[in-house]
């Protein structure tokens, strides 16, 4: 079962988040997420281990390439159970969070570089871990992506980039144009309106605002 590298990841607490724009760092290329020190960290999808490395910064770091390409690193490990090489199933565990390195605290930094290789100097190679592992995990709500959609309940939401903004239930035609024109991708979107499954409704985790941060 693919997963989040995290149980409970919805719910955690988020640190520094990717290239967001008020915890903006130059040098910060990933996310960071709550953690204790020994919680399981499970690789997302199929993959392999490309390295196993330990730094004074990173501390105890596990390099992981996903079946897609991406290299994915997890970072201030406590332990790490697997060894470079070896190929990874879908879920499967492979080291325990922690407090290595440069830290004030325990936590998960992890980010994504799409092509599968590391170049620090080179942001446009690296993607943000939420938005991209939502739809990694859950790839049936891609669907739903730049669209209107409507719950058995009549709620009414959109989604962008694997998340709903829940629209007020007495929205007119006229708020709809401005909330679409503040879109990332206004373009893209599909004025059509989508029926949507409780399940799936519930499944989108939900935006607050409409930066969809
Ligand atoms: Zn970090």
């Amino acid at each position: 079962m693919r997963r989040f590298p995290l149980d409970n990841w919805e719910t955690r607490q988020r640190g520094y988040k990717f290239l967001s724009p008020t915890t903006y760092s130059a040098h910060h290329l990933g996310l960071d997420i709550s953690a204790n020190i020994g919680e399981n960290l499970y690789c997302p999808t199929k993959g392999f281990v490309a390295n196993v490395t330990s730094g004074p910064q990173g501390g105890k770091t596990i390099w992981l390439v996903l079946e897609n390409g991406w290299l994915v690193r997890y970072l201030h490990l406590d332990k790490i159970v697997v060894a470079p090489g070896q190929p990874l199933e879908e879920g499967q565990i492979v080291g325990k969070s922690g407090n290595s390195g440069l830290t004030t605290g325990p936590h998960l930094h992890m980010d994504i570089s799409r092509d599968g290789e590391l170049r620090l100097n080179d942001l446009s190679n690296f993607i943000d871990p939420e938005v991209n592992l939502q739809m990694l995990v859950h790839p049936s709500m891609d669907k739903y992506n730049d669209k209107i959609v409507r719950n058995p309940l009549g709620q009414f939401g959109l989604v962008v980039r694997g998340k709903k903004f829940i629209m007020p239930q007495d929205l007119g035609t006229l708020a709809l144009i401005t909330f679409l024109q503040r879109l990332p991708s206004p373009n893209a979107f599909d004025p059509a309106i989508v029926n949507i499954s409780q399940q799936d409704w519930d499944a989108l985790p939900v935006s607050p605002n409409l930066s969809f941060n």
